[in-house]
C-alpha cells in the first residue's frame, strides 16, 4: 500500500474541512500538515477551525498545529489546496517550485497552458500535460487543478452525450447551494426565504472551463472544444448540492429520447478498471422518476461522488433538456481533487 504524507492548504475553510473529513480513513493519503493564513498559524487545528462538518473533527488532526502555507514548513509528499484564490497564485507556485505537487481547487492555474484541468472520469489523458510543466527543474513538483463546482456535474452529465452526438450549444441555469460561497459565506438575512439572482465570476467560469475539460489533447496541448455556453447562476437557500437545468443542441440528431437515455445509462467510465478508492461505481446516474435528483436527498449518493441526472427529455427549442445535481464541496471540490490525486498515483506521477 502506498502511503503519502499529505498537506492541506486552506485547511480551515469549507473545502479544507471537506478534505480532512474525506481523507480521515484514506488507504493511501495521510494528512500530516495543515496550512492557512497568519490568522490561524500557530494555533492547534481544534482552535483555528470553526468545524462545520457533521462528523467529529478527527482527533489526530485536531492536535496538529496550523502553519502558514510555506513549503519549508510542510514536510509532505504533496498538497491539496483549498486556498482562497486571492492568495493561491504565489503560494501554489512556491510549492510546485519546491518539488511538492499541488492538487488544487482554486481557479488560479485552471487556464494555464501546461496545467491539467481535470475531472478524472472525463479527461484523464490530460494528466500528460504535467510533463510539459517547468515549475520544478527536477520534475517532481507540478500543479493539477479541478474545475468550478458547477462545471463538474455539467461535464460529467454532458460527456456521454458529447461522445455519442457532439454538442453545439448549451444554455443552463445553476441553482447553487450556500456552502459554495465558503464559510461564513452569504449572510443569513440575504439568503433565507430568498434567491440571489447573481453570483460574481461564476458564469464566466462555466462558459470557459468545460471547453478545456472537453477539449482534445493534440501535440502536447489542449485543443479547446467549441461549444458556446450561456449560464445564469443563482444562489438558493440550500446547504449542499448544486442543481443545474440544462438545454443543449446536439451536432448529430438523436433517434429519440429513449436512445439518448440509453447512451447515458450505458456510458463506460474510462477509469473504472483502476478501482480508485474515491471513484464512484457509477459516476452519473440517470433518474427516470422526474421528481429526482433533489439536493437534500441525492447529493450524497455514492458518498457525494455521483452526479445525478434527471428529467431527460426532448427540448422544444434545442434537442434535449435535463437536470444535473452535484455535491458542490465533495464531487464539486475536495472529492474531485482526491480522485484526481488517486489517478495521478495510479499513473505513476507521484514520487514518494
Ligand atoms: P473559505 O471557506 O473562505 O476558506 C479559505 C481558506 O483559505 C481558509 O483556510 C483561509 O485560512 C485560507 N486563507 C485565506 N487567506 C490566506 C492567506 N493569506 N494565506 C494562506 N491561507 C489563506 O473558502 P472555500 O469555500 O473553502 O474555497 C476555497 C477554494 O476552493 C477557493 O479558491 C474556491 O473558489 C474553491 N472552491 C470552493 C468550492 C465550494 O463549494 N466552497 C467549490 C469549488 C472550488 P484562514 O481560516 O486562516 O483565514
Amino acid at each position: 500500500m502506498a502511503e503519502y504524507r499529505v498537506g492541506v492548504l486552506g485547511a480551515t475553510g469549507a473545502v479544507g474541512q471537506k478534505f480532512i473529513h474525506l481523507l480521515r480513513n484514506h488507504p493511501w493519503f495521510k494528512v500530516t500538515a495543515l496550512g492557512a493564513s497568519e490568522r490561524s498559524a500557530g494555533k492547534t487545528y481544534r482552535d483555528a477551525a470553526n468545524w462545520v462538518e457533521s462528523t467529529e473533527m478527527p482527533e489526530d488532526i485536531a492536535k496538529l498545529t496550523v502553519t502558514t502555507c510555506d513549503p519549508a514548513r510542510m514536510d509532505v509528499d504533496f498538497v491539496f489546496s483549498g486556498m482562497d484564490s486571492a492568495v493561491a497564485t504565489d503560494i501554489e507556485r512556491s510549492f510546485a517550485e519546491a518539488g511538492i505537487p499541488v492538487i488544487s481547487n482554486a481557479r488560479n492555474y485552471r487556464q494555464h497552458e501546461t496545467v491539467p484541468l481535470m475531472v478524472a472520469e472525463v479527461n484523464p489523458d490530460h494528466a500528460e500535460l504535467i510533463k510539459s510543466q517547468s515549475f520544478d527543474p527536477n520534475g517532481r513538483g507540478f500543479i493539477v487543478t479541478n474545475p468550478n463546482c458547477v462545471c463538474i456535474p455539467l461535464v460529467l452529465a454532458l460527456k456521454p452525450i458529447v461522445d455519442a452526438y457532439g454538442v453545439d450549444e448549451v444554455i443552463l441555469t445553476s441553482m447553487q447551494a450556500v456552502s459554495g460561497a465558503g464559510y461564513p459565506g452569504v449572510p443569513s438575512l440575504d439568503i433565507l426565504g430568498n434567491i440571489l439572482p447573481y453570483i460574481s465570476g461564476e458564469e464566466e467560469k462555466i462558459g470557459l472551463e468545460p471547453l478545456k475539460l472537453l477539449g482534445k489533447l493534440e501535440n502536447g496541448k489542449v485543443k479547446f472544444a467549441e461549444i458556446p455556453i450561456q449560464a445564469t447562476s443563482v444562489r438558493v437557500p440550500v446547504i449542499d448540492g448544486h442543481l443545474l437545468s440544462v438545454t443543449a443542441r446536439l451536432s448529430k440528431k438523436p433517434g429519440d429520447i429513449e436512445e439518448v437515455k440509453n447512451v447515458v445509462r450505458n456510458w463506460k467510465n474510462p477509469i473504472a478498471d483502476l478501482n480508485l478508492p474515491t471513484g464512484p461505481d457509477k459516476p452519473v446516474r440517470l433518474y427516470d422518476d422526474f421528481r429526482y435528483p433533489q439536493p437534500r436527498h441525492q447529493s450524497l449518493a455514492e458518498n457525494g461522488m455521483q452526479v445525478g441526472m434527471g428529467r431527460l427529455r426532448a427540448s422544444n427549442i434545442m434537442d434535449i433538456a435535463f437536470t444535473a445535481l452535484g455535491h458542490n464541496t465533495i464531487r464539486g471540490a475536495a472529492g474531485c481533487s482526491i480522485l484526481n490525486a488517486e489517478l495521478l498515483h495510479a499513473k505513476g506521477y507521484f514520487h514518494s
